[in-house]
């Protein structure tokens, strides 16, 4: 793996006070800071790591940005999923290489990159053709041209219906995703996994009972809790802050006739 910046690449400036900043190096650009200018070609050739230092002083550090730091600084058209989701997500849904997944609503595109990322093959129905269009570009800034070709997103309203079928997994971030259990009992292959990301519990109880009407076992719903901890000295508790709510996944797997 090339451990050294070059143009085009993303980078993600943090500052004293743990700011960031996600860059992308054009030779010759400049980021402007409140402590100052920070040439790109200077980061150019650079490894990742490096410290630095801006025209009136302010220091710097420079790092390829992780699909998190990505996901949390990408330009968004939709709400995105966290990344305190988007793991378990894979988990779950047991998203590897080779997988035929159907994703809707795609919005930015969090989590295709996510799955693209763990070598599924994405197909997306997205009924907003904005949104579409910022989703692949997030793709392509992330992942690169080698990843797009694994993920053709479909301008569409996947509540009337998906026309794939012997599908490996249906994952749903939009309103009404009861809406599509009908449809992914059809596109789905026997043992497949249908999974529903719900900001509401309101929304995971439809979808469960429509995961009922249709033929899929093994239902369950939770919720992900991440508490950062604050460890400075003797100072050790959890963190003041955390993120309390973000949704709420529902998962379960098609059974046979
Ligand atoms: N999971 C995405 C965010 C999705 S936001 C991410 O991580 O970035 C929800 C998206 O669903 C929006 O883009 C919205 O336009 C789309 N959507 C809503 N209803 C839809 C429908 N019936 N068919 C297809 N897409 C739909």
């Amino acid at each position: 793996m090339n451990n050294l910046f070059e143009a085009g690449d993303r980078v993600l400036l943090v500052d004293r006070k743990d700011r960031r900043y996600l860059v992308t190096l054009v030779p010759g650009g400049e980021f402007h800071s409140h402590t100052g200018v920070v040439d790109h070609d200077e980061l150019i050739g650079s490894p990742d790591g490096g410290r630095l230092r801006s025209s009136r002083g302010g220091s710097f550090v420079a790092f390829r940005p992780t699909l998190g730091d990505f996901v949390l600084k990408m330009p968004r058209g939709a709400q995105v999923i966290y990344p305190k989701d988007l793991g378990p997500i894979l988990m779950l849904a047991d998203i590897r290489p080779g997988v035929r997944v159907l994703e809707s609503g795609v919005g930015s595109g969090a989590l295709s990159m996510t799955l693209l990322r763990a070598g599924a093959q994405v197909i997306g129905y997205e009924i907003r053709e904005d949104f579409a269009e910022r989703a692949r570009r997030n793709v392509d800034a992330m992942l690169g041209d080698e990843e797009l070709h694994r993920y053709d997103v479909e301008i569409r309203d996947v509540y009337g219906g998906i026309d794939e079928t012997d599908l490996d997994r249906v994952l749903l971030d939009l309103p009404e995703p009861w809406q599509v259990v009908p449809h992914a009992a059809k596109a789905l292959r026997q043992g497949g996994i249908i999974l529903a990301y719900t900001p509401s519990i309101v929304q995971a109880a439809t979808f469960r009972e429509a995961l009922e009407e249709h033929g899929f076992a093994f239902p369950e719903t939770l919720e992900v809790t991440h508490r950062s901890w604050h460890i400075e000295g003797a100072a050790v508790r959890p963190a003041h802050r955390m993120v309390g709510h973000t949704g709420f996944l529902s998962h379960a797997r098609l059974l046979g006739p």
